[in-house]
């Protein structure tokens, strides 16, 4: 029997969630004796509830809503998801604005995925650890040739850590730990390691630079680079930044889903031109009540 495998990049689990986003739009204004903030956690419960049913494969991320200068940010350490709570908040909120804060939970929640598909693949033994002590060194001296050959070195010379050589127990703490992931989601991944290669042959999307593996293995790479010289927070910044993010593989990935699901959530909720983009949620005669 072939596995059902599921992912975020599949039509599936995007056009599920964009029902459940449209349902959140629909019912916006609805309410029972509740006050406005009774409302607001009612959005965020089912935002929660929309991040659970498209997470199932794999371990669900907790989603915060908090005061955040962008849009949101996925921390891996923690296996969070942080949205700007400035939104759910508002009865009177955009259009546009509603489906910006959906794509969002989509992106940073893709972003998990990333993370999750990743030590999949290094629990599988289909990707390689980077050499920890390696990537230190280009951290501190910078590019000339003869770290080149240390790193070269280095690399080749992580055979005793492979995951292919460890016990299921041992690679679950080896990928938690390089990877600073949660150890629960690291053993989640190794106990689901055989569906990667169905995660693999489930095809390439359109907008991924190379095949498969590599796109994952350009992650891998990516997260490395981030562990040495940030914290452990991806950041959706509202303008400036993007361009430059958008070269980042992981980044060009989250922001392909994240027009995907913006193109679609338009489709599904309708009226749209550019004015009725701006148009705000208790505009009634619009939207409906
Ligand atoms: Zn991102």
């Amino acid at each position: 029997m072939v596995q059902a495998v599921e992912s975020l990049q599949f039509d599936s689990v995007l056009s599920s969630f964009v029902d459940d986003c449209a349902h959140i739009w629909t019912t916006w204004l609805q309410d029972g004796p509740g006050s406005a903030a009774s409302r607001k956690l009612r959005r965020e419960r089912r935002f929660k509830t929309a991040v659970g049913r498209m997470t199932v494969f794999m371990v669900r991320p907790s989603v915060e809503f908090a005061t955040s200068g962008g849009w949101g940010a996925f921390n891996w350490t923690r296996w969070r998801l942080r949205i700007n709570q400035c939104y759910t908040g508002q009865d009177a909120i955009r259009y546009k604005d509603f489906v910006e804060l959906c794509s969002t939970v989509y992106h940073e929640t893709r972003h998990a995925e990333q993370f999750y598909r990743i030590a999949q693949g290094l629990a599988a033994g289909n990707l390689r650890l980077p050499d920890a002590r390696a990537v230190q060194i280009k951290q501190q001296w910078p590019a000339r040739g003869a770290i080149q050959s240390y790193v070269v070195m280095f690399e080749t010379d992580a055979i005793d850590e492979d995951p292919r050589y460890l016990t299921a127990t041992q690679r679950a703490h080896l990928i938690a730990d390089r990877m600073r992931i949660p150890l629960s989601v690291a053993q989640h991944a190794d106990r689901q390691r055989d569906s990667f290669a169905s995660y693999l042959g489930a095809g390439r999307p359109s907008w991924f630079h190379r095949a498969a593996l590599d796109e994952v293995n350009d992650w891998l790479r990516a997260t490395y680079k981030k562990r040495f010289s940030e914290s452990g927070n991806w950041i959706q910044r509202p303008h400036g930044p993007y361009r430059v993010q958008r070269n980042r593989p992981e980044e060009n990935d989250a922001r392909s889903l994240e027009e995907l699901v913006q193109a679609a959530l338009y489709r599904r909720i309708g009226h749209d031109t550019p004015r009725n983009r701006h148009q705000r949620r208790t505009d009634i005669d619009l939207f409906g009540a």
